[in-house]
C-alpha cells in the first residue's frame, strides 16, 4: 500500500464500494480462476469497505502482477515506488498489487482462498526468480520491511530498462 494510507479518505467515500444490487450483472470470471472462486472474490470486493478494495480490483491486481513479470528474458525486474497514494495510481507499484492480492486472500472462504492462493503462489515464484534481494533493506526506509515482496531491490520508475 502507499505510504499514506488514507483512512480518512476511506471513511468519506462509502458510496464507491456499494454491494452489487439485484440489477447488477454478474461480473465476468477472473482469468485463471474458477467461476465459483471468481464469485467469492467479487462478493468480497463488493462488500469491503477498504478504500483500496473495489469491484474488479483482484482482476486488476493479477493483471498488474502478470504484466510486471511478463517481459521475456532473464533480466532482473525492479519494482518501483508510486508517489500517488490513490487507489488507481497505486497499481504502478507492483508491490501494491501484491498487497491487494494478500488482502483479498485473507478474506475469502477456504476453498476460494486455496485456489487464489495457488495462483498467487505461482506468480510469487516468478517474482522471486526475477527480482533480486535487497541487502540494504533494513537500512532503507521501506514501506513494509516485514513483508517479503518489499525486501527486493527497487528500481527507478524512469530507468531505461528493467522497469515496467
Ligand atoms: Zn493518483
Amino acid at each position: 500500500m502507499p505510504r499514506n494510507r488514507p483512512g480518512t479518505l476511506r471513511a468519506t467515500q462509502p458510496l464507491l464500494n456499494r454491494p452489487y444490487g439485484r440489477d447488477t450483472p454478474v461480473p465476468a470470471r477472473i482469468h485463471g480462476l474458477s467461476a465459483r472462486t471468481s464469485l467469492a472474490v467479487h462478493r468480497y470486493e463488493a462488500l469491503s469497505d477498504d478504500y483500496y478494495v473495489f469491484p474488479g480490483v483482484t482482476d486488476r491486481a493479477l493483471r498488474r502482477y502478470r504484466a510486471f513479470l511478463s517481459p521475456p528474458g532473464n533480466r532482473p525486474r525492479y519494482p518501483y515506488l508510486e508517489e500517488c497514494g490513490c487507489r488507481g495510481c497505486s497499481f504502478e507499484d507492483v508491490r501494491h498489487a501484491r498487497d491487494v492480492l494478500d488482502e483479498v486472500l485473507c478474506h475469502l472462504p477456504d476453498r476460494a482462498r486455496a485456489e487464489l492462493g495457488r495462483l498467487i503462489a505461482s506468480l510469487d515464484a516468478v517474482y522471486l526468480s526475477r527480482t533480486l534481494p535487497d541487502p540494504f533493506v533494513d537500512a532503507r526506509r521501506v514501506w513494509r520491511p516485514d513483508v517479503w515482496w518489499y525486501r527486493r531491490l527497487e528500481g527507478c520508475r524512469y530507468a531505461r530498462s528493467g522497469v515496467t
